[in-house]
């Protein structure tokens, strides 16, 4: 943490300040510049807030130089994460594409959509059951029958099977049937629930909040790896924007930084983060070229009348054909595709 004392900052003001910091338990570096005072504070910084030094006389400026989490910086672990479940490992050579449709409707949908999904070369088979639906009219999911539905699928196909999970009590039965819990981007920050998920082994997919910054996302992981559960993979799924012909606008600069700042697995939801089918195709291509990990791609029969997000579910053949482009994707950047 850094502090700039203002030009006018007299010899008062900067002592009160060291004597603050000095009584929490820091050291100060002090440099007395021509025009400013700059005070370097040692120690761990993660528990000050920079804006109650910002609001204190005397003082121009203050901010952070290292970030605030920890367990999920590469700084703190240099090698890539590798989650392993079954006989898949995400984060490593292979990207990983879980697909399937945004929700469970019947057993003739889901078996109908795990036969093709997995044998275009997709490992892993999403769906909800439980879902967070903007409007309480809408289908809210077929629940704990929805649960045994996909896990059937998923075992009749040679597929792991991934989730969402809502609120706490839902971990336990999610982690019965599924291979990975989804954190829904609405549920980026609640943090009763994500200390909750830092207690279980399941690994946890969470998804990017809808308003959320990286930083914010990052300190979203921290709470589960710091909670006890280090299998947590990050899912770029798009955010709010002033843009409206797309539903959200699919960050995909997220891809290189989280790839920096962490050593977390990241996956990219080009169907979230457009919202329409059309937008899919190249929006996946691109994240695999920005080296994401893995896709999370829905996909639909009869999406015309699927019960939640038709419009951006890709069709069977479309899905063949993002799988036949991102191979040759992933060639050229020395990763492969099953
Ligand atoms: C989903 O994956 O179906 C979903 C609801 O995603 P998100 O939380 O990103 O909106
Ligand atoms: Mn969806």
């Amino acid at each position: 943490m850094v502090i700039i004392m203002e030009k006018e900052a007299d010899v008062k003001q900067i002592e009160q300040i060291i004597d603050k910091l000095d009584k929490f338990g820091f050291s100060v570096h002090r440099s007395t510049g021509v025009d400013h005072t700059v005070l370097g504070v040692i120690g761990d910084t993660a528990k000050i807030d920079p804006r109650d030094l910002q609001v204190l006389p005397g003082v121009a400026d203050a901010h952070r130089i290292s970030a605030p989490y920890k367990m999920v910086s590469r700084e703190f672990k240099h090698n890539d994460t590798l989650i392993k479940i079954k006989d898949i490992t995400i984060g490593a050579e292979e990207i990983v594409v879980m697909a399937g449709p945004c929700s469970v409707e019947s057993e003739e949908q889901i078996m109908t959509i795990a036969e093709k999904v997995s044998s275009d070369g997709a490992t892993i088979l999403r769906g909800g059951a439980f879902k967070p639906r903007s409007s309480p009219y809408s289908f809210q999911g077929m629940g704990e029958k929805g649960l045994k539905l996909l896990r059937k699928a998923a075992d009749k196909y040679n597929l792991l099977l991934i989730t969402e999970a809502m609120d706490k009590e839902q971990i336990s039965v999610v982690s019965e049937y599924a291979d990975i819990l989804q954190v829904g981007a609405r549920n980026m920050q609640n943090f009763t629930f994500l200390k909750a998920l830092g207690q279980v082994r399941i690994p946890i997919f969470l998804k990017r909040g809808i308003a959320a910054t990286i930083e914010e996302w990052l300190m979203s992981a921290e709470y589960i790896l710091s909670g006890g559960n280090q299998n947590v993979i990050l899912c770029e799924r798009g955010i709010r924007t002033f843009e409206t012909y797309t539903r959200n606008t699919l960050d995909l600069s997220a891809i290189p930084i989280v790839k920096k700042l962490s050593h977390l697995p990241i996956v990219s939801d080009p169907s979230h983060g457009t919202g329409l089918r059309d937008k899919v195709i190249p929006m996946a291509r691109a994240s695999v070229a920005a080296g994401a990990d893995g896709l999370m791609v829905e996909v639909h029969h009869d999406p015309e009348n699927a019960k939640s997000d038709g419009a951006q579910s890709l069709f069977p053949e479309q899905f063949s054909e993002l799988m036949k482009q991102i191979r040759g994707i992933a060639k050229v950047i020395n990763r492969k595709i099953r």
